[in-house]
């Protein structure tokens, strides 16, 4: 994996106003949050995306993001909020080392927009198929 920013902060090389660590896991303010409280949590693993991230580092960090979500709520006295993954620059990935934006949702202005959320009804025989198609890889992974 190409070397990223977050490497760089996870080395203490540049700043970040940290919110935990611990051996697998650092949570950090985003340097430019679309709400007040605005989180990123990240492995110490240096995966660019969540599908090549070890699930040692997957649990670790499945483990924190309650608690350092409920942090991000106290601290900003916001009781609604997003998690946010993205993976892949078409997915709106800009740093290919695996993140989670905690996102507080204090009003219909502040935090993340649904404007395209391009929503149809799902088609039951083709749905059947592709999620045998996803047990089946699941099996052998
Ligand atoms: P994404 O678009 O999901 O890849 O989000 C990357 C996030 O990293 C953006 O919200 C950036 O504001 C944030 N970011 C980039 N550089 C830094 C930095 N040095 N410190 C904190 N957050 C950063």
């Amino acid at each position: 994996m190409e070397e990223t920013i977050f490497s760089k902060i996870l080395r203490g090389e540049i700043p970040c106003h940290e919110v935990y660590r611990d051996e697998h896991v650092l949570a950090f303010l985003d340097i430019q949050p679309i709400a007040h409280g605005h989180t990123l949590v990240i492995p110490v693993e240096p995966a660019a995306t969540l599908d090549r991230l070890s699930d040692a580092s997957a649990a670790a960090i499945g483990s924190v993001l309650p608690r350092i979500s409920r942090a991000v709520l106290k601290a900003t006295g916001t009781k609604d909020f997003n998690v946010l993954q993205n993976n892949g620059a078409p997915a709106h990935q800009t740093v290919f080392h695996v993140h989670f934006h905690i996102i507080p949702k204090p009003n219909a202005e502040e935090g993340l927009g649904m404007g395209g959320w391009p929503a149809k009804d799902i088609d039951h025989a083709e749905g059947a198929a592709l999620a045998a198609q996803m047990r089946a890889y699941l099996a052998e992974d």
